[in-house]
């Protein structure tokens, strides 16, 4: 029999991991495959690959996920994650991949009962015809608890080696991890923002404001403090250094053709990207939070400089900052 080639949905996580190993193990040739979010997950896959010794393709995520994220048609989990519309559409783009890589079936870490919304054998199922699989996918850590797959019947896989294991504890998991020395998994806490709840507070509050969002918004919003301006701008402040440099890493390009405006403090205070006003429009509120969240010891006159398409100029702030120009009421920081 030809050697068979599998695609393996790779988290950075445990689960999937385990899954690509037992499935290596079986003289398989495995190619990893990482969707990578535009919402940002905090995982390392190139490390794991490089353990396992496969190939590694990274695909972004487009705004077909983002709209999906936004009216996902089987709802949500507990929090802005739609795991069930998420699985579908990460295995249809799995389709493609293993077609366009002459692969034979695609192998993904779920685990049964493992997560409450998507890891039902209900759910698999809708997943599975939704995505029109067509018997393609093998989940190798549960697959005793689901008859034979074709993978498993036409004896491509051995099913007396795949697994049965079931429900949230990763202890299982941690012994064969050990047992095949598995080695560059993120901890089993790690990974979507969409599960998590100030992320999704963030979220839903910025499709309530944002009818068509552009990617640039969409990969900002995991980064910084956001407010929303009485002038009906949006403002994000980084919390350090690095994310003041991830904001203009992923911005520079929206503000270079002038659809947002960056600001970079030449002192110890935070860097900012607008949007949703032109640069000829910035409020006053700018300069105010830009220099309430700088180093309370500051005691001179400081530069701001402001990017703006292809030109730049500079607003002074004096320190200490005394003057407020906001209301009574502070603009709330949005989660
Ligand atoms: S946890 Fe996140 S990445 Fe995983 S299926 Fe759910 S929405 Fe998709």
């Amino acid at each position: 029999m030809a050697k068979k080639k599998a695609i393996s949905l790779l988290s950075g996580g445990l689960d999937s991991t385990l899954a690509t190993k037992l499935i290596l193990d079986q003289g398989i040739e495995v190619i990893g495959l990482f969707l990578e979010s535009p919402f940002g997950c905090k995982d390392d896959v190139s490390l794991i690959a490089e353990h396992l010794g496969i190939r590694l393709i990274t695909v972004q995520k487009g705004m077909d996920y983002v709209d999906l994220v936004r009216n996902p048609k089987y709802g949500y989990g507990k929090n802005m994650n739609p795991c069930i519309d998420c699985r579908i559409y990460m295995f249809k783009i799995a389709q493609q991949v293993m077609d366009a890589e002459g692969a034979d079936f695609i192998i993904t870490g779920e685990v049964l009962g493992q997560r409450p919304m998507s890891q039902r054998k209900e759910a698999m199922a809708i997943i599975d015809r939704d995505s029109q699989s067509d018997e393609r996918i093998l989940r190798p850590l549960s697959a005793q608890f689901f008859p034979p797959t074709l993978m498993e019947r036409e004896g491509w896989v051995d099913r007396d080696k795949l697994l049965n294991l079931t429900g949230r504890s990763r202890s299982e998991q941690l012994k064969w991890a050990e047992r095949l020395k598995l080695k560059g998994y993120a901890a089993p806490a790690g990974g979507c923002l969409l599960t998590d709840a100030n992320f999704s507070a963030r979220l839903s509050e910025f499709f309530d404001r944002t009818s068509a969002p552009t990617m640039t918004e969409v990969r900002l919003l995991r980064l910084g403090r956001h407010f929303n301006l009485s002038n009906g701008a949006h403002l994000i402040l980084g919390r350090n250094a690095e994310e003041s440099e991830e904001l203009w890493e992923i911005s520079r390009k929206t503000v270079l053709e002038g659809e947002m405006t960056f600001f970079r403090a030449d002192f110890s205070g935070p860097d900012a990207v607008l949007s949703g006003k032109t640069c000829s429009e910035i409020s006053n509120e700018v300069s105010h939070l830009i220099a309430k969240y700088s180093n309370k010891s500051l005691v001179s006159q400081k530069e701001v400089e402001v990017v703006c398409g292809k030109s730049t100029f500079i607003i002074n702030i004096n320190f200490p900052y005394t003057s407020n120009p906001l209301s009574k009421e502070e603009l709330p920081v949005i989660q």
